[in-house]
């Protein structure tokens, strides 16, 4: 079987106070972390930049010092995010505006950009209460904001990571493939969402099977999965075994059922359950050139 791509999610914009503080969020914790993350197993490290109090960051300058710190340390693939809503500028071009300063100069130009391919909304859900705690967020991705990301994406040379919160996001990305706006393989990652967020498939094996009956048909496509406010290790051993990848982190759960586990504690448990299931995990590398198979094993930067 082809060998695991593992990606750590470390950070999203999960705060220390929601139960661990191993969450990194200056430059020199997102680099350290990175690096302890490669080491245990992964080839991918994605990230969102941090102020020292754990907000949002946006600045090219802000990612470029981090991208800078991993790589005099690590051959990791640098996966940064877009702007989100939290930005005062959210549109297409303020969304992208870093990623495109960013792959202007190889040393910090990133390997991957994520599209949400689709918009739902992102309010958080109390359980116990019964209560949203907020009723107006929804993480909006408009058609022609997607367009563009695609557009502008190839012309930098960077591969779009595309994330699918449900079916129609997958049928997205087959139109955008037949449209001619993406190019193979793609590559997706199906996610599962539990707990406090509604908006996307339960994190369960119908929730991933529901993913998988829709993946586009006829195309190569290599898929990730990954659980935003839930456990994956539940459903590890399937992802695995049907040949999917993994993507996991305390960016999309505090994962305090296992204690206070840092990122690479959970890569380390990561790949003993792919070796348990007889696959081997993939470098940066090996993981770059599966996904791009028509390029050279040189990465790009
Ligand atoms: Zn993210």
């Amino acid at each position: 079987m082809k060998k695991l791509i593992i990606e750590a999610r470390i950070n999203e914009y999960m705060m220390r106070d929601a139960g661990n503080t191993n969450v990194p969020y200056t430059p020199e914790e997102i680099a350290s972390e990175s690096v302890a993350c490669r080491d245990a197993g992964a080839a991918i490290v994605h990230f969102h930049a941090r102020k020292p109090d754990g907000t949002p960051e946006h600045s090219a300058e802000a990612y470029s010092d981090i991208i800078r710190r991993i790589r005099r340390a690590s051959d990791i693939l640098v996966h940064p995010t877009l702007g989100y809503n939290t930005m005062d500028d959210h549109s297409a071009e303020g969304r992208l505006r870093h990623i495109v300063e960013l792959a202007k100069d190889k040393s910090v130009a990133p390997h991957f950009v994520p599209m949400d391919m689709g918009s739902i909304n992102v309010d958080r859900y109390n359980p116990v209460s019964k209560q949203f705690e907020t009723t107006t967020q929804v993480y909006a991705n408009p058609t022609g904001d997607l367009m563009y990301f695609a557009k502008r994406v190839r012309e930098a040379g960077l591969k779009p990571y595309l994330t699918c919160f449900n079916i129609g996001f997958l049928r997205y990305v087959n139109a955008f493939a037949d449209m001619g706006l993406l190019d193979e393989p793609l590559y997706m990652c199906l996610v599962m969402t539990d707990n406090v967020y509604l908006g996307g498939h339960p994190g369960t094996l119908k929730g991933l099977q529901a993913h998988l009956d829709f993946l586009p048909p006829g195309k190569r496509v290599e898929w990730t999965a990954m659980s935003y406010g839930g456990n994956l290790f539940g459903l590890a051993a399937a992802i695995i075994s049907q040949g999917g990848h993994i993507s996991i982190g305390l960016g999309d759960h505090p994962y305090n059922e296992l204690g206070m586990p840092t990122n690479a504690d959970l890569i380390r448990r990561i790949v003993a359950i792919a070796h348990e299931c007889g696959r081997e995990v993939a470098t940066p590398a090996e993981a770059w050139q599966l996904l791009n198979p028509s390029e050279s094993a040189v990465q790009p930067a």
